[in-house]
């Protein structure tokens, strides 16, 4: 896949902890490549972000300590596209309703940190996400966070049982699942058209 320049396209993956390397594997199988990032430089000419799961709080310290937190609040005020995963959707939660601060405060969500309580912290469901593609798609929760409320511009992709699970705020997606844990690449297909004006 190429930029606008004509040459192959470079994608981010915040690589302080995680499932990062299913990222990065994913991104490959679709012709881009893909980055892990740890420091400023690893910014530099990318067309897209995906922030992983892991823990939100030692991910957003890492974060902050790396000056890295400016600089992906920049990128994404300049219109590049950021994807959060699980803890990735809490990093850009503007209110984390269970906690008493956030991270990168990106979008016009309310998320609820480890919603699903300790009975079932991990589930996998199967279910077709019409925006997305036509068959169902393995969905991986690991004490995984919701989202209670959107504000305005918000896009609910996908409701499961109630709760919203997936949202698009302009070129910002989060999903409170972990897609690069199965071996279906149209999340990231989704993702990756988010690049293109
Ligand atoms: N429970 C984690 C958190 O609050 C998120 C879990 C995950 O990313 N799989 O940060």
């Amino acid at each position: 896949m190429q930029n606008e320049d004509g040459d192959t396209m470079k994608v981010g993956v915040l690589a302080f902890q995680g499932a990062v390397r299913e990222h990065i594997d994913m991104l490959s199988k679709l012709g881009v490549t893909a980055v892990p990032v740890k420091k400023r430089e690893d910014l530099k000419d990318i067309s897209g972000l995906i922030l992983p799961g892991g823990e939100s709080t030692t991910i957003g310290k890492l974060l902050r300590d790396s000056g890295l937190r400016e600089e992906v609040i920049k990128m994404a005020k300049e219109g590049i596209p950021i994807w959060g995963t699980c803890a990735g959707m809490i990093l850009l939660a503007k209110h984390i309703v269970n906690q008493d601060y956030i991270h990168l405060g990106l979008m016009d969500i309310w998320v609820r940190r480890n919603a699903y309580g300790s009975q079932i912290d991990s589930f996998i469901r199967k279910v077709t996400v019409p925006s997305i593609s036509s068959f169902p798609l393995e969905l991986i929760f690991i004490r995984a966070p919701y989202v209670e409320k959107v504000g305005e511009g918000v896009e609910v992709i996908l409701e499961l049982d109630g709760k919203i699970v997936a949202v698009r705020q302009d070129r910002l997606l989060a999903t409170a699942f972990h897609p690069e844990l199965t071996d279906d690449l149209s999340f990231h297909k989704y993702f990756l058209e988010l690049t293109k004006n």
